[in-house]
């Protein structure tokens, strides 16, 4: 049992400012990582800030795009008919993973923010740079087949696990937070950092900044998306590799291409000289092989995870195929509310 102070905040200002007051709080809002990383004695905070009733439970057109605030679950966003109609591709990814009494409780700023699911990251009886730095990783000689092939340092080989973030790395959103020193917008790509020295940093959020919007610009991709996850189960299974892909085409040439890799790195992976590769191109497979095997290149497997890299080859190909035929992926809980 752990002792914690509880504390509910009735406006951002005032969860800022409780957050400042204590080095040890941390912000609570759909707990369902938060309470499990409590129970595995891997967080300890001295105080929980309950932001789950704050007013960022909005959707709103902001001329440009869609302002998405932090507190909105993960169901409604999925289902809401702005998403479904422009922005498709956010909503299969949302709808990809885990189940419908998650996705009806879990929040979009915490999805931004779950941790790793490394299973020494949750077993405190090992070693995990991540979870007490400086004390080595497991992963590294231990079992590894979910760890990342891209992007991995010596100190730390683990994955981001969510789905919804690989197409928010796409759309090429951006996080709105507040914080002591005021208001700011972080570009998705800037917002989950690279292992390196520091795992046990997982973004380039302070201490005391809260998430309070997601923002969307124009450009959703719409005609031609995918969101494609290989995983162990068809269902409430984290990705071994999955792939995000939004086209601009005209004709069958391609105009503009973004895609982004899940499973594979401590953040979506994105690789904008690979996208480039897209530009201007027919779109067959000569040219959906050539920019996998760009963004593959760098890959590093270790003792067990060796296969993601084909596998992560193969399923970039497909998802582009299926974005630029306009037959996207159907996730088989599109009906599960
Ligand atoms: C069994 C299971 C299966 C799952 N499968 C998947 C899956 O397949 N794909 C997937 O993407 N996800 C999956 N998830 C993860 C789930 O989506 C996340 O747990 C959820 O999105 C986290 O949101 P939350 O509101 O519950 O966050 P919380 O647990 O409340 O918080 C998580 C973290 O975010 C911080 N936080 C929360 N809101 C804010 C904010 N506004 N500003 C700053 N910090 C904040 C908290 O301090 C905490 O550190 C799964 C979870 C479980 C338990
Ligand atoms: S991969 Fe990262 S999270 Fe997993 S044991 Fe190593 S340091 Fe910890």
């Amino acid at each position: 049992m752990i002792n914690f102070q509880y504390a509910r905040a009735h406006d951002v200002a005032e969860a800022v400012r409780q957050m400042g007051a204590d080095p040890a709080a941390k912000l609570i809002a759909g707990g369902t990582n938060l309470v499990d990383l409590m129970k595995y004695d891997v967080e300890r905070p001295s105080r929980l800030i309950d932001i789950s009733r704050l007013p960022l439970t909005s959707i709103e057109e902001t001329g440009q795009g869609l302002r998405i605030g932090a507190l909105v679950s993960n169901a409604e966003l999925a289902y809401h008919p702005l998403i479904e109609k422009r922005y498709p591709l956010l909503s299969s990814a949302i709808l990809a993973g885990a189940s419908a009494q998650l996705r009806n409780m879990a929040s979009t700023g915490g999805n931004l923010l779950q941790r790793t699911r490394c299973h020494y990251f949750y077993d405190v009886a090992t070693p995990c740079n991540k979870r007490e730095p400086g004390s080595g990783c497991s992963a590294l000689s231990g079992i590894n087949r979910m760890h990342a092939i891209l992007g991995t340092s010596e100190a730390c080989i683990a994955t981001h696990p969510s789905d919804l973030c690989v197409a928010l790395a796409v759309l090429e959103a951006t996080v709105e937070v507040a914080g002591p020193g005021g208001e700011r917008g972080i570009p998705f790509a800037d917002f989950h950092r690279l292992p390196a020295e520091e795992p046990e940093r997982d973004t380039n959020l302070a201490h005391g900044e809260i998430i309070t919007a997601i923002t969307l610009p124009a450009r959703g991709f719409s005609s031609h998306y995918t969101y494609l996850k290989i995983r162990d189960r068809l269902s409430y299974a984290f990705a071994l590799v999955s792939v995000a892909v939004g086209l601009e085409l005209e004709g069958n040439r391609i105009k503009e291409g973004r895609f982004a890799l899940g499973g594979v790195a401590h953040k979506p992976w994105r690789n904008p000289a690979a996208e480039a590769l897209l530009r201007g191109q027919e779109a067959n497979e000569a040219t959906f092989k050539a920019a996998a095997d760009a963004v593959l290149r760098e890959a590093k497997g270790y003792a067990h995870n060796g296969f993601k890299i084909e596998l992560a080859r193969r399923a970039l190909v497909r998802a582009l195929g299926q974005a630029a035929r306009a037959t996207p992926q159907s996730q088989s809980n599109k009906s599960i509310r």
